[in-house]
């Protein structure tokens, strides 16, 4: 199984990807500078990956941080399958996701199908899904 798309088109969702990464570290570090007055004067300790700021948000239990992590996390996810080569495929029945679905969200994990029958599965939940 590899990646229904092409080269060309993995790198046009690559740098998609790459956007929405940046802006979501972007809302990451507000919602932990809000929290954190010092950052505010150049704190360096500050993560510059995906992954780093995925740890920090994990320590805040409101929604705004919990639905910005799972975007990271989609997207971490995301960045990885393309360098698997595995980008664009369901990961629950691995057929080719849409390119109309993956232009709506490049980080998306399922087709439309497998997508109807998560939102499904998971509305008993109280977790709110974008
Ligand atoms: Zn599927």
């Amino acid at each position: 199984m590899c990646s229904p798309l092409t080269k060309q088109q993995q790198s046009k969702f690559e740098e998609m990807l790459s956007q929405q990464a940046a802006s979501l570290c972007r809302e990451a570090r507000e919602i932990y500078s809000s929290s954190h007055a010092m950052v505010a004067n150049g704190d360096t300790d500050l993560p510059n990956s995906v992954e780093g700021w995925i740890e920090i948000l994990n320590q805040y239990s409101d929604n705004e941080s919990f639905q910005t992590r799972r975007q990271l996390e989609r997207i971490a996810a995301a960045q990885e399958q393309i360098e698997l080569g595995l980008y664009g495929i369901c990961s629950d029945c691995e057929s080719p996701i849409s390119l109309e679905r993956l232009l709506q969200d490049p980080s998306q994990q399922r087709c439309g199908v497998c997508e109807a029958r998560y939102k499904q599965l998971s509305a008993s939940s109280k977790r709110v899904w974008l």
